[in-house]
């Protein structure tokens, strides 16, 4: 028999291997399998058995990494799917299932043969017989060094490349290994972690019954007078049910060896190595739990969810609700009925970090039933949470992004919520895929209701149910009808002209103040990811747009140029602004720091937090900052993105938007919508409580409809504005993007081959006939240098995303100078990665 073993490489193809005789009917798809590759040993998953291969000289799978398969079938289905859209290897998609930390590299090491021995010690020695003076000098400086360096033992090669530096070491290894000098070979490392294991100390045979607890406490009165600790050990374990853990035993009583060896003797007790579960703090302190009863609204919503659970039919839910309408009541309900068909359920909420408060929900509603997955867990804490939920231990998982990989059978229900975010999609490393398309994919393999939830549904999501793909339902009231919040937006150009600065303005700073003095709560958000390659007029707020693509022009400092990066186009950068004659530029945005100095000159009696990268770093301190605020320490909550979402605090009565601009001046076609969701999602934290709330909206464009519509709390009309205007220029939902791009230290040398590429790729579009496919640039990338690597982009609008992968893998297989080398590996003069269905387009 032979196995197809997809393996963690950027290569798209399968690999062949032998399965041995000792391991025939032992292995079975989806298993991982320790191979040989090359001169290492690497891990890779069987994903096909065939009786032959057409394939010569086959090696053998050396090895089972595991007792079960740890990958499904079904994950396999998703992984392979996964791997054809998105554009990557299979085994790339099956590493991404994984939690990292299981993964076992093989190390490669170098050792020294006796003849090298020889060779090596002869250096230092006066005597050089002919021979050896021979092969001395036909060793260059690096060998020598290579075989001192190995005078004792093995050396790991890595440690070698650091020592020795990395160009040519290996065919330096190479020739002293022909020579039979040295001998290369790998073996394979340990995983990060592996199960955590405890000692317990129980008493023998011991049944929890009055008549037993009354023998034991015979024993221990008996045992009191002469061996008074061995009295006490029993004492503890009895107040324990019989059992505790070693750790805490020893804690109790100190010294206790003897008495438990005693104790041990007279069969009194036994040890015991049990499993210990890592489990991670969980959000915040867990709330009341006052049974809600769902509103019309959600009932009905609900009704429909489960008829779709009962069906056993795959149907997917676009839940539109605005801020405070009960959407996530309703995930908890529904997860309610998915557990009582007896399925399993799914939940996926943005970042984790910044949504303590929803799984402190989930946790109070279904206690331990629950487990999560997220990148804030330690190794150890993220293994055996996968490990439980693979053994059906928690039959909910919550979690974030890769979460949706959790290894749940029988999955009933995939909850979505926010699903408009743009944290579900990953960029870096591939597998770069979108986590809600692959809850959905998904949920189609398991026939699973899948509910995407969202206060500003992705235009996509929303196309998707205007077009009956998904079934739409509303949520149009917050529950107990309770007001949406006023929203304000103030004009930064007014107040420049009355001499204010753009941080506080006077409406801002009033309202500030009023709260401060009722002592209610105020959150400040400001989004930090400004973006300063651009040019905008300060005076009237100007900033130039490509006439073609409606995308901000980025500002070039080299040669004081202005480039549209999708499309390429690029004009002089101008003097005086082009709309106001203005000549005093805006080049960048104020951070959190700035602010709260202000805050701190302006309301010197005012209890200030920032809550941004640089406060949050430390585990918990997210969890405490959030925590404080819910107590009222502190009244103002100064944050960035993490504040938007997710936040229900009653008291807070005042949002305030340092600058709504940002998101809009990025170069990007979905600016607008970013500006929409963020606005509603911040104006959404404002009055949840009885006491009411208001929104100000500070913004030097006071009459751009995404920020208008975004006050008014008007979605529809955003939608059906903006979904004209990504039809006219065939912005998605209309075509899928694909973003390739290209980068290398040698500038030049990306340009040649983005050029190149691109040309290809339009010949070859042409040839097929491929009409509606359009490919913009290459441009330079928006952040067109990071890290030393200079960066340039293509873009490609189409409608048949998977002809088009399947044209650009045959370019960069199929030779042509695209060698497979010079896509995936650092080392080349110009990586290429290919990214479907881009979120980030900078
Ligand atoms: P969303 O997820 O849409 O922002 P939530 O589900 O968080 O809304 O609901 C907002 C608040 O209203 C929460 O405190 C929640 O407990 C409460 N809530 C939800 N549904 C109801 C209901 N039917 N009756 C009373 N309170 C509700
Ligand atoms: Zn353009």
């Amino acid at each position: 028999m032979f196995a197809q073993v997809a393996l963690p490489l950027p290569s798209h193809k399968l690999f062949t291997y032998k399965i041995p005789s000792y391991l025939e009917g032992k292995v079975d798809l989806g298993f991982r399998v320790l191979v040989p590759l090359k001169r290492r040993l690497i891990s890779g998953f069987v994903v096909e058995m065939t009786k032959t291969t057409t394939v010569k000289n086959t090696k053998e799978i050396i090895d089972l990494l595991d007792l079960y398969p740890l990958c499904s079938k079904e994950m396999l289905e998703l992984t392979r799917w996964i791997s054809e859209y998105y554009f990557c290897s299979w085994g790339e998609s099956l590493k991404a299932v994984l939690p990292a930390e299981i993964q076992v590299k093989s190390e490669v090491w170098v050792e020294r043969t006796n003849d090298g021995s020889l060779i090596a010690d002869d250096e230092c020695s006066v005597n050089h017989s002919s021979s050896i003076i021979h092969h001395q000098s036909s060793l260059s400086l690096r060998q020598k060094e290579i075989l001192k360096h190995l005078s004792e033992k093995k050396i790991k090669l890595s440690w070698l490349k650091r020592k020795l530096g990395e160009k040519g070491l290996y065919a330096d290894l190479y020739d002293l290994e022909k020579k039979g000098w040295v001998r290369i070979f790998s073996e394979l490392g340990k995983p990060q972690v592996g199960i955590k294991y405890e000692k317990i100390v129980r008493l023998k045979n011991f049944k929890c019954v009055p008549s037993e607890i009354e023998l034991f406490k015979l024993a221990i009165s008996a045992l009191k007078r002469k061996t008074p600790k061995q009295a006490k050990c029993l004492e503890l374990l009895l107040e324990n049910g019989g059992k505790l853990s070693l750790e805490k035993l020893n804690l109790e009583v100190k010294e206790n060896s003897t008495a438990l060896n005693a104790l041990k003797k007279r069969e009194l007790i036994e040890l015991e190595m049990v499993e210990k579960l890592r489990e991670s703090d969980w959000g915040l302190d867990l709330p009341e739990t006052t049974k809600i009863v769902l509103n019309e609204e959600q009932k009905e919503i609900l009704s429909k969810v489960k008829t779709g659970l009962e069906s056993n039919t795959h149907s997917t839910f676009l839940l539109h609700g605005i801020t405070g309408s009960g959407k996530t009541q309703v995930y908890i309900e529904a997860i309610r009925e998915a557990l009582k068909t007896g399925k399993r359920a799914l939940v996926l909420v943005p970042e984790i970090s910044l949504t303590p408060q929803i799984i402190s929900r989930f946790k109070a509603n279904f206690g331990d039933l629950v487990g999560c997955l997220h990148s804030r867990l330690s190794p150890g804490e993220r293994f055996d949470a996968w490990r439980k939920a693979k053994e059906g231990k928690f039959p909910i998982m919550v979690g974030a992004r890769s979460a949706v990989f959790a290894p749940l059978e029988n999955l009933g229900l995939i909850v979505v919520d926010e699903e408009h975010d743009a944290s579900y999609k990953q960029d870096d490393p591939a597998p770069r895929y979108n986590a809600r398309d692959v809850a959905v994919m998904r949920g189609k393999l398991n026939n699973a209701v899948v509910i995407l939830g969202s206060a500003t549904p992705s235009l996509e999501s929303y196309f998707n149910a205007q077009n009956g793909k998904y079934i739409l339902c509303q949520l149009e009231e917050r529950v107990e009808k309770r007001a949406l919040p006023e929203v304000k937006i103030v004009d930064l150009r007014e107040e420049r002209k009355k001499g204010k600065g753009d941080i506080l303005s006077f409406d801002l700073s009033s309202l500030l103040k009023e709260k401060i003095e009722k002592n209610q709560q105020a959150l400040l958000f400001l989004n930090r990811r400004g973006f300063s390659a651009f040019i905008k007029c300060g005076e009237c707020g100007y900033i130039m747009r490509c006439p073609r693509c409606d995308i901000t022009l980025t500002f070039h400092r080299i040669d004081f140029s202005m480039r549209c990066h999708y499309c390429g186009f690029m004009q002089k950068a101008p003097p005086l602004c082009p709309n106001c004659q203005g000549f005093k530029f805006i080049y960048r945005g104020v951070g959190t720091q700035k602010v709260e100095e202000e805050l701190k000159t302006n309301f010197p009696q005012a209890k200030v937090q920032r809550m941004d990268l640089d406060t949050t770093s430390k585990k918990g301190s997210h969890r405490r900052i959030l925590s404080d605020f819910g107590n009222k320490k502190f009244n103002i909550l100064l944050g960035t993105q993490m504040i938007t979402k997710g936040l229900d605090f009653p008291e807070v009565t005042l949002v305030g938007v340092i600058s709504a601009d940002f998101s809009l001046d990025l170069p990007d076609f979905r600016a607008k919508e970013r500006t929409f969701q963020l606005l509603t999602q911040v104006a959404g934290r404002a009055g949840r409580g009885n006491l009411g709330g208001e929104v100000i909206i500070q913004t030097y464009y006071p009459d751009e409809w995404a920020i208008k519509l975004a006050a008014k709390h008007d979605f529809s009309t955003f939608y059906q504005t903006e979904i004209e205007q990504r039809k006219e220029l065939g912005y998605p939902p209309f075509n899928h993007l694909i973003l390739i791009l290209f980068s290398g230290e040698n500038e030049n040398k990306v340009i040649a081959q983005s050029e190149r590429f691109c040309l290809l790729l339009k010949q070859m579009l042409t040839r097929e006939n491929f009409k509606d496919t359009e490919v913009l640039g290459p441009a330079p990338a928006p952040l067109s240098k990071i890290k030393n690597q200079y960066r340039w982009q293509a873009i490609i609008k189409t409608k048949i995303t998977q002809k088009v992968v399947e044209l650009i893998g045959k370019i960069l297989e199929g030779g042509k100078g695209f060698s497979p080398k010079s896509f995936g590996e650092k080392k080349v003069s110009c990586r290429i990665s290919i990214n479907v269905d881009p979120i980030d387009m900078l």
